[in-house]
């Protein structure tokens, strides 16, 4: 038997129940419950908030999770990942207000900056040479300008509507994303082959969709 934990509520979710499902393996998915066993694979699944899937996996709670990579490389465990599965893609970008000036990056210098995703903007920053002052805040994120929290944001951004009704404009992409199967690292042999069997199946249903 091998644990996976996906998303219990969110954007990730419905595309990781899809993926399981299109593999073949049957189980009865239940809001209410915290995990489900499959019934014609040895696979129990696990309901979590993203944010709790990488260390679960990184601490063998779960052997296997799905998460965004920005969730991922954020929690500081890039190790994890085993396979990107093409879907829930966004960017993290920065932005500004739109009657801000803006030519690079260096504009940021000395600047506050709310983010959800403290860890990927400070080295990106650092990569480019820029000192800033970082507001992490858990939601909500493109507000902060507008109360005077901040003179620019780090957030996901996938069509960009959001930015523009909080009167953002996107200058920066920071990071790339999409989601990913991710696994403990010293698992056992019997469920390194029951991976196999499942990413040889994850796999074929991804050629399948092309
Ligand atoms: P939780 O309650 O589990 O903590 P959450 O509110 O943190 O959920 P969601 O908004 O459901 O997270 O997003 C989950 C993941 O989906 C994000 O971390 C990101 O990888 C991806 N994602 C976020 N926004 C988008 C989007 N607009 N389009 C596609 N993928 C997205
Ligand atoms: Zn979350």
């Amino acid at each position: 038997m091998i644990r996976l934990a996906i998303q219990k509520s969110g954007r990730l979710s419905e595309d990781s129940l899809n993926l399981i499902r299109e593999c073949g393996i049957n189980f009865v998915a239940s809001s209410y419950k915290l995990k489900t066993e499959a019934t014609n694979f040895p696979l129990e699944i696990l309901y979590l908030r993203d944010d709790d899937i990488p260390g679960y996996v990184q601490d063998g709670v779960a052997d296997l999770g799905i998460v965004g990579q920005n969730v991922l490389v954020e929690a500081g465990y890039p190790a994890l990942e085993i396979e990107a599965l093409g879907f829930s893609k966004c960017r993290l970008s920065l932005a500004v207000p739109r009657a801000a000036g803006y030519d690079s990056v260096a504009d940021l210098q000395g600047k506050n900056i709310a983010t959800s995703y403290p860890a990927i903007l400070g080295k990106y920053l650092a990569e480019h040479g820029v000192q800033a002052n970082l507001h992490t805040i858990s939601g909500s994120v493109e507000i902060a300008p507008s109360i005077g929290l901040a003179e620019a944001i780090c957030d996901i951004v996938s069509s960009g509507s959001t930015l523009l009704g909080n009167g953002l404009r996107e200058v920066e992409t920071v990071f790339r994303s999409e989601a990913v199967l991710i696994a403990n690292q010293n698992l056992s042999e019997e469920k390194r082959e029951i991976l196999e069997q499942l990413q040889f199946r994850m796999q074929a249903v991804r050629r399948a969709r092309r």
